[in-house]
């Protein structure tokens, strides 16, 4: 079987035009245009590169965005005191720590600082937990990335078996809450695990996300599997590359997603969608 190709750059854009024409109502009928911080400490290489696409996201989307661009040398204190101005600052819907933070600093004191109705990447300890409650309020970006793609290519995960290999903060463990959310028995994997391929072998659903080059061989994928591809790793040479073995895995599923134009262009697409939602919210409230 020769995959069909899940098209992550082209889902991204129908969810940023939607969220572009939803803005464009709510300045129509007199509300502001969603404000998003996108905070960033130090010079991370990868870490510029996504803020930069994030900004322009929010530039094609008509969402104000700010930059706060702190030195490497940004205490723990002077972070969190940065966060609380943000926290209070009315014009500001969204905001957005880019990670990894400097060693120096924990992580999750500052993403439990945010407040919750302003945490448009959904890793506040409140979020993850509505949607562990099957409650979701604000949902991490990337694994609700992963929904909207399943929903776009008219899959349903109920009742079907779904593998989820990485456990990680931010995107493994929300994945697996959505896929359990939307009635799938769900295993999850990760570096612990025993027989990676003997899990690997029975998924219909299997969403890698491990950041381990070319882990899974085609060779695994169940035939007429969808495979969603997560990971990111740049080779030798620049290009990137996800941890599925493209080109053998497309020979067996039926779905799959590319790296890169597959789940990257989601994530940043949910983001804007996650701001615009949080906007609306604060200031419908207040129009009671
Ligand atoms: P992480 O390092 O925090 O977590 C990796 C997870 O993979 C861990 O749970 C670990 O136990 C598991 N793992 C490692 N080796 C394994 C193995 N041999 N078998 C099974 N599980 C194994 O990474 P992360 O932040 O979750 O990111 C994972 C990958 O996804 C990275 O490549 C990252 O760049 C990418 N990513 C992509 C997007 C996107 O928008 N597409 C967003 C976030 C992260």
């Amino acid at each position: 079987m020769a995959a069909r190709i899940i098209d992550g750059k082209s889902i991204a854009q129908d969810v940023r035009t939607e969220v572009r024409k939803a803005i464009d109502g709510m300045v129509g009928r007199g509300l502001r245009r969603p404000g998003l911080a996108v905070v960033m400490v130090g010079d991370n290489p990868a870490s510029q590169v996504y803020v930069r696409n994030k900004r322009r996201a929010c530039e094609d989307c008509g969402i104000v965005s700010v930059a706060h661009d702190l030195p490497q040398s940004t205490s723990e204190m002077e972070l969190l005191a940065k966060v609380d101005e943000l926290n209070a600052d009315d014009a500001v819907d969204g905001i957005l720590v880019q990670l990894p933070l400097p060693d120096h600093i924990r992580e999750s004191s500052v993403v439990e600082r945010i407040d919750p109705r302003k945490d448009v990447d959904g890793f506040h300890p409140y979020n993850v937990g509505r949607l562990a409650e099957r409650n979701p309020l604000i949902r991490p970006c990337t694994p609700y990335g992963v929904v909207r793609m399943l929903d776009h290519i008219g899959v349903s995960v109920k009742g079907k078996h779904c593998v989820v290999v990485g456990a990680s903060n931010i995107v493994g463990r929300p994945m697996s809450l959505e896929l359990l959310l939307m009635g799938a028995t769900t295993t999850v994997t990760h570096r612990f695990t025993r027989d990676l391929e003997s899990h690997v072998r029975m998924a219909e659903v299997l969403i890698v996300a491990a950041g381990k080059p070319g882990l899974v061989p085609g060779e695994w994928v169940r035939e007429g599997a969808v495979v969603v591809d997560i990971g990111i790793n740049r080779r030798e040479d620049g290009s990137l590359c996800g941890d599925v073995q493209f080109e053998s895995a497309a020979q067996r599923a039926a779905w799959i997603t590319p790296v890169p134009g597959g789940v990257g262009p989601m994530t940043v697409a949910m983001l804007m969608k996650n701001t615009l939602e949080a906007s609306f919210r604060r200031q419908e409230s207040r129009a009671d």
